[in-house]
C-alpha cells in the first residue's frame, strides 16, 4: 500500500497516517521528498477499508499494491492451477475443454440425444440444469433430483463428465453421487453463504461472473470458495449487462485474458449466456478460445425449438459439430489444442 500525502501536509497529519496504518498492523516505509511525503506500508494481514485512509486529513492518495484476494491471485500459484478429473480430463492445461449440453435437463430421451452428439462432436462434459434459476416463477423451475439422474445415466453411457447448476445449500449433499462439477450461477455469485459451503466440499465448482459484477468481486467471490480448502475452481465469463440491447449480455471477452494475467485459476467462457442469439454463440466461442479461454460452456438442444428453457441460444447439433471443427483449427493458431 502506498500514501501519498499532499503537498501541503503537515507533519502532525503525516503522524496521524502512520500511526493509524501502524495500528491496521503495517510496517511504515516513510519517504520525505522536497514536496511530498510518501509512505510505503507492508505486511498487513487483515483486510481493512481503503477509505479509511483515503478520508484522513493531509492525504492525497491511497494506492493498493496487492491484491486484496490472496488465494485466487496469481501470486499463490504462478504455475497456474489445473483441474483434473478422474477420467483424466484436465481444465487449466493445454487442451480447451468444451462443456455442452441443453440448459435444462427435460427429459431421458433428450439427454440421451444430446449426449450422443456432444461426444461425437468431442465435447468432454455434459451441461444441463436441473435446478434452474428462472427469472420468472411462473417458468420451468427444472426436474430436481430426478433430472439429475437422468443426466448421470445419459453422460455415462458416452464417457462423459457432468457439471449442474447448484442453488442452495440443501442442494449440495442432493447433487454429490451425481455430478463431476458444481456450476455457481452468475445469480448467486455472491451468495457467500452458498459459496462457503462448496468451500468444504471436495469436488470443483465453476463460478460464473454475476451480471453486475466487476472482475475484482470474481475473484473475491473464489476466494471465499477457496478458503474453505476447496482449490478446484474454475472461472466462467457469461456475460454482463450494459446498455446494449441487441443481444441478450453482452459477452466480455476482455475478461478472459485479464482474468489470466491476474489469477491462477482456469478461466472458461460461456457465449450462450454471453450473447443469447443462436448463430453468434459460434463467433463468440471462437473469440473465447482466441483469447485464452481453458474451457466453454456451450448450450445445444437435440431440438432447441421446443427446448423448455434458453432453446434460442441452444445449438442444433450440427452447428456444434461445425463449430467444433473450426475451434480444432483456432485452438492451434494460439497455441492450444481441444481435448
Ligand atoms: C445456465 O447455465 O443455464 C444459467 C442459468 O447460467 P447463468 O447463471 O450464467 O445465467
Ligand atoms: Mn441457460
Amino acid at each position: 500500500m502506498i500514501v501519498a500525502m499532499q503537498d501541503l501536509a503537515t507533519e502532525a497529519e503525516v503522524q496521524n497516517v502512520v500511526e493509524h496504518l501502524m495500528h491496521l498492523g503495517f510496517e511504515v516505509h516513510r519517504t520525505t521528498g522536497v514536496r511530498q511525503t510518501i509512505l510505503a506500508a507492508v505486511g498487513a494481514r487483515r483486510e481493512f477499508d481503503m477509505r479509511e485512509l483515503e478520508v484522513l486529513a493531509g492525504v492525497q492518495q491511497v494506492y493498493r499494491i496487492s491484491a486484496p484476494y490472496k488465494l485466487a491471485g496469481k501470486s499463490f500459484r504462478p504455475e497456474g492451477t489445473i483441474v483434473k478429473f478422474k477420467n483424466g480430463v484436465e481444465v487449466g492445461g493445454n487442451a480447451v475443454v468444451v462443456m455442452a449440453g441443453p440448459c435444462s435437463v427435460e427429459s431421458r430421451e433428450q439427454m440421451l440425444a444430446v449426449a450422443e452428439t456432444v461426444a461425437r462432436s468431442g465435447a468432454k462434459v455434459m451441461r444441463g440444469g436441473a435446478f434452474k434459476p428462472r427469472s420468472s416463477p411462473y417458468s420451468f423451475q427444472g426436474m430436481g433430483v430426478e433430472g439429475l439422474k437422468i443426466m448421470r445415466e445419459a453422460a455415462d453411457q458416452f464417457g462423459l463428465l457432468v457439471i449442474s447448476e447448484v442453488m442452495e445449500i440443501s442442494q449440495i449433499d442432493l447433487m454429490m453421487p451425481y455430478i463431476d462439477i458444481f456450476q455457481i450461477g452468475a445469480r448467486n455469485m455472491q451468495n457467500f453463504n452458498l459459496l462457503r459451503e462448496i468451500g468444504k466440499v471436495r469436488k470443483p465448482a465453476l463460478l460464473k461472473r454475476g451480471i453486475a459484477a466487476t472482475l475484482e468481486e470474481l475473484l473475491l467471490s473464489a476466494e471465499y470458495i477457496m478458503a474453505g480448502g476447496n482449490y478446484d475452481v474454475i472461472l466462467c465469463e457469461r456475460g454482463i449487462r450494459t446498455f446494449e440491447s441487441y443481444t441478450r449480455n453482452t459477452m466480455d471477452i476482455s475478461a478472459i485474458p485479464v482474468i489470466k494475467k491476474l489469477s491462477h485459476l482456469p478461466m472458461a467462457g460461456d457465449p450462450s449466456h454471453g450473447i443469447g442469439i443462436r448463430n453468434k454463440v459460434p463467433p463468440m466461442a471462437c473469440a473465447a478460445v482466441a483469447a485464452g479461454a481453458d474451457a466453454l460452456l456451450i448450450e445445444v438442444h437435440n431440438n432447441p425449438d421446443k427446448a423448455l428453457s434458453d432453446g434460442a441460444q441452444s445449438l442444433y447439433p450440427e452447428q456444434f459439430a461445425k463449430l467444433m471443427a473450426q475451434l480444432k483449427i483456432i485452438a492451434p493458431a494460439v497455441g492450444r489444442t481441444i481435448a
